[in-house]
């Protein structure tokens, strides 16, 4: 039973399935940004041709959608680079049958990349606002079902886990024990961990209940807020 802040909703999977149509920024975007740096898993690659990014971003910066960096989307926010969304993904290594958790659902950018993989999503956002935001435009664009919740990620989604992989789209002082305790035997957690302003990206996985990390590379996120995050925004 969801509790009286949730939000959670179903969206229509009417288009799940849809061929989506490939644009030349993104194929170039593919090409230039994550191939030619390494990134080589075909779904993920596919995912990234076929998400629309352009429709993520603020209507006045949609031209700049496929550039090389990270954009800002409102509220303080941003949407990860290609490069980083691409990489993260890649490292989840998640199959079709995964239950996976994202914690910062933003504009819904990694979210609709996820479910494209064919993953069981559920992605949590503590600012209303972007919440909303990003609920409209899956729904508009057609990608659901996926499960969305506005509240404190840091905490996790109780109710539907134990969850094959979690991802973590802010940066953390640590990893909150709440994600590690809601991890599936042989799951695995990608997030940026560090300082406010700088960080890098851990793999936490789960071997017959212990958990090994692994250090992957530099990365810079906005700050995981919360009770088991960051004390508050910094501004
Ligand atoms: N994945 C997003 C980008 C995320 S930016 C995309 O593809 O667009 C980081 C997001 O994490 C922001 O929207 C921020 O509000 C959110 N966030 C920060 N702390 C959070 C928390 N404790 N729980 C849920 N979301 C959080």
């Amino acid at each position: 039973m969801a509790r009286a802040n949730d939000t959670t909703c179903l969206m229509s999977n009417a288009q799940s399935h849809k061929q989506l149509k490939i644009s030349p920024a993104r194929q170039a975007m593919v090409q230039q940004q994550l191939v030619a740096r390494g990134i080589s898993d075909p779904a993920v690659l596919r995912a990234m041709q076929e998400v629309p990014r352009e429709r993520f971003v603020p209507e006045s910066i949609r031209d700049a959608a496929c550039e090389d960096r990270a954009l800002p989307v409102g509220n303080g926010q941003t949407i990860s680079q290609p490069y980083i969304v691409a990489y993260m993904t890649e490292k989840l290594q998640v199959r079709p049958e995964h239950r996976v958790l994202e914690i910062g659902t933003g504009t819904g950018y990694q979210t609709a990349i996820l479910h494209r993989l064919g993953a069981e999503v559920y992605s949590v956002e503590r600012i209303a606002h972007l919440h909303e935001s990003a609920r409209q435009r899956l729904a508009d664009l057609g990608f659901g079902p996926v499960h969305l919740r506005c509240g404190d990620g840091t905490l996790g989604w109780p109710e539907h886990a134990p969850y094959d992989r979690i991802i973590v789209t802010a940066g953390a002082p640590e990893t909150p024990a709440p994600l590690v305790e809601q991890l599936a035997e042989s799951g695995r957690i990608v997030i940026p961990i560090g300082r406010r302003d700088y960080q890098v990206l851990i793999c936490v996985e789960k071997r017959e209940g212990r958990t090994v990390e692994t250090t992957l590379i530099p990365c810079r996120f906005v700050g995981l807020i919360g009770q088991q995050g960051w004390p508050q925004a910094e501004h």
